[in-house]
């Protein structure tokens, strides 16, 4: 496996070739929700840019950037059966940020307006900011992200129109544990009382999804909150936001596709889900 600490000796690479390149952006503490970008990436690619970049522009509290889980061994080890396409590329701050380490300021309208944006100000600018970088710096033709983090792919297919970056940005469903939970490199994170409960939110979102009650979403929101908060955890936010223009709305209507996009703590731990209402 090729491995890089700058970009520039990732265009030098490429400079005489023509083949195509895949670019799979990540934090690291790999898990198979990355893997499932990656295998996809290198199904499509001669080439698969696999990026670790522990963004600190992201985070919201020095604390949560401070004990993000970092295992570039085990990334690698992970990332091994692919070791042929995969360039491994673990870039320093400045490779991002030539300047100051700050962000960029995007306009995404309503698309970042609410959940994670509204929850965690200045996130989404973050991710922008180093995405912007790495599309710049790599010049891939497609890029790999998860609907796990369904916001964050809508901002960057948002995001490469805008800046007319020219990559076309492909979306992968989420990977899951066999209990349901998400799979997170947060996860990590978990005591075992937390990862025991933790499978509740998309258990609670597979029943809101089953049941009569999807007609009223504040009816829906209650029940989740009361579901998940008979154990340790504690719901940030619930809500039911259409997939076109991400607003949150309390009607649903017809003919439009919905998701539900929750934030729940387990302690200090920050899980997110989203899971794709069945419209009746
Ligand atoms: P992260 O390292 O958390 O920044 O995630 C890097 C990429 O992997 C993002 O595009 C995530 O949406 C995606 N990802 C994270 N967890 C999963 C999962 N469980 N299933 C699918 N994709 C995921």
């Amino acid at each position: 496996m090729l491995t890089f600490k700058a970009s520039g000796e990732i265009r030098a690479y490429f400079k005489s070739k023509s083949e195509r390149i895949g670019l799979v952006p990540t934090m690291g503490a790999l898990h198979y929700g990355h893997l499932s970008l990656v295998r996809k990436a290198c199904a499509e690619n001669d080439y698969v840019v696999v990026s670790v970049y522990i963004n600190p522009t992201q985070f919201n509290h020095q604390i949560d950037f401070e004990s993000y889980p970092s295992n570039p061994s085990s990334d690698m080890a992970l990332l091994n059966p692919f070791s042929d396409k995969i360039i491994f590329y673990t870039p320093d701050h400045k490779d991002l940020y030539p300047g100051e380490i700050q962000s960029n300021s995007y306009d995404f309208g309503s698309i970042t307006a609410h959940m994670e944006g509204l929850f965690r100000p200045s996130h989404f600018n973050g991710v922008a900011t180093v995405i912007e970088a790495l599309f710049r710096n790599i010049q891939p033709q497609k890029a790999y992200f998860g609907e796990k983090d369904f916001q964050q792919l809508q901002m960057i297919r948002n995001l490469s129109v805008k800046k007319q970056m020219a990559v076309s940005i492909v979306g992968c469903p989420t990977i899951r544990e066999k209990d349901g939970l998400a799979m997170s490199s947060r996860n990590l994170l978990l005591s075992l009382e937390q990862r025991k409960a933790a499978p509740i939110i998309y258990a609670t979102l597979q029943d809101l999804n089953k049941n009569y009650l999807k007609s009223d979403v504040s009816l829906m929101s209650r029940y989740f909150k009361e579901k998940v908060e008979k154990s340790c955890l504690k719901v940030e936010y619930f809500f039911v936001a259409s997939i076109d223009d991400l607003i949150p709305t309390s009607k649903l209507e017809l003919n439009k596709k919905y998701r539900f996009f929750v934030a729940v703590y387990a302690g200090k731990t920050r899980l997110v889900d989203t899971v794709e209402l069945d419209r009746i």
